[in-house]
């Protein structure tokens, strides 16, 4: 971590103590339990719920670096809490970067406390990975409201959160038909399906979010008509690094836990590092790790230097970190042994948790598509 100046150092040294403290001792449980709303709003305190949303009104102003060694050390305590904290992060800066001034003040004072949640819905049943198909429609009442119909799938944090910011039809077939809205909760017309029973990320509610004839109003919507899909977008630039980043985290923990274990554990008369296999496994963890690490700073510096090929390095990143994590935590299950697959010893948690972050904010294959995309285009 030595390329690291001394402002980031003390990020990285206040999230670190955060994790360790406040939240690895507490993962397990809330898996059973959800998500702590009273830790969401201590980690408010410490400026990580609008970690680059502008000082104007309440944000940190950090870069998206900062972001991925924030989001890193506090996956390394919890991947469930610190994944919704990245996707909060990703609707506050979609607000404070594209929302008029009045929104900008109205809004982000409460999110960057989390007096108020975001939630982000794209995804719809019938519009995954081609998620400029979706089909949820906003059509002015000719009164100053828009009439929102449709539903959205997989929402992280459906029925938790208090603001959802909905990407809707409101012109053409197609992504420049699109247009983002905020929906308060509570908005008659609003509901929430069943909490999904998932495989990982299990202390994080996650359900359909259904608009059925719910009254916005047209002063809610981000930017102009048509922008939203781009905003989407956007935000999803800045997501895939931090849940890459929290991809990484959670490898880290899972390698912590392995390199303690594999001194305690003895078979053969000899402890497990004392086997060759054991030391070339830790060393190809390592390796892979700070290769991935490396990679994920790259994209981060290019996003913050705003370069040509950001998007590019993101998806890159976001792809590469996240396969690679899930592979690093799967052979700190192995290096367990049976004792892995048991949930006293929870690498198996940080295995389900990873597993979705190769699949969403867009697949990895999706990620491919977007790289070969741009190289092509060359
Ligand atoms: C726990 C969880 C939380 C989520 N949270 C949110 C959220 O908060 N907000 C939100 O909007 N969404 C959220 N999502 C949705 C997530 O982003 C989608 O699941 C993801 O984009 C994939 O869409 P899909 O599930 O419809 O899969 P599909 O698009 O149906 O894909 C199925 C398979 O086909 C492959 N595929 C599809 N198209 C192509 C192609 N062109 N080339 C090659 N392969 C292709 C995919 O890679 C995948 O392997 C969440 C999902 C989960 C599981």
């Amino acid at each position: 971590m030595s390329e690291l100046n001394e402002d980031q150092q003390l990020i990285v040294d206040t999230a670190r103590s955060f994790a360790q403290k406040r939240l690895r001792p507490n993962a397990a449980r809330w898996e059973e339990e959800g998500l702590d709303r009273n830790v969401l709003r201590e980690l408010a305190e410490l400026g990580f719920a609008g970690i680059y949303v502008g000082e104007a009104h309440g944000g940190s102003g950090l870069s998206r670096l900062d972001a991925a060694l924030i989001f890193e050390e506090l996956s390394r305590g919890c991947i469930a809490t610190a994944a919704f904290l990245s996707i909060h992060n990703m609707c506050s800066w979609m607000i404070d970067s594209f929302g008029s001034e009045e929104q900008r003040a109205h809004w982000l004072p409460q999110l960057v406390t989390m007096e108020k949640i975001a939630s982000y819905c794209l995804t719809e049943p019938g519009s995954g990975s081609d998620a400029a198909a979706l089909r949820t429609t906003a059509k002015t009442d000719g009164n100053e409201h828009y009439v929102l119909n449709g539903s959205k799938a997989f929402i992280s944090g459906a029925s938790f959160s208090d603001v959802y910011v909905v990407m809707c039809r409101t012109g053409d077939a197609g992504p420049k038909g699109v247009s983002a809205v905020l929906v308060e909760n509570e908005t008659p017309g609003l509901s929430f399906g069943k909490l999904e029973d998932k495989m990982g990320w299990r202390a994080q509610p996650t359900a359909i979010v259904n608009l059925e004839d719910c009254k916005t109003p047209v002063a809610n919507r981000l930017g102009p008509e048509g922008e939203g899909f781009k905003y989407a977008m956007k935000g999803l630039d800045g997501g895939r690094l931090n849940i890459a980043a929290c991809a990484l985290g959670g490898a880290q923990d899972a390698l912590d836990r392995a390199l303690s274990y594999v001194k305690e554990r003895k078979q053969f008369g000899k402890q497990l590092a004392e086997f060759q296999n054991t030391q070339f496994t830790l060393a190809d963890m390592q390796t892979d790790l700070a290769a991935s690490r490396a990679l994920l700073h790259m994209a981060a510096r290019k996003l913050d230097a705003k370069a040509h090929d950001a998007t590019r390095y993101c998806a890159m990143a976001k792809r590469f970190v996240t396969d690679t994590a899930f592979k690093v935590a799967d052979q700190a299950l192995q290096l367990h042994g049976g004792y892995g697959y048991l949930a006293d010893y929870e690498v198996e948690r940080i295995v389900r948790d990873l597993r979705v972050h190769r699949i969403l904010e867009g697949t990895n294959e999706i990620m491919r598509v977007i790289v070969s995309r741009d190289m092509l285009r060359e």
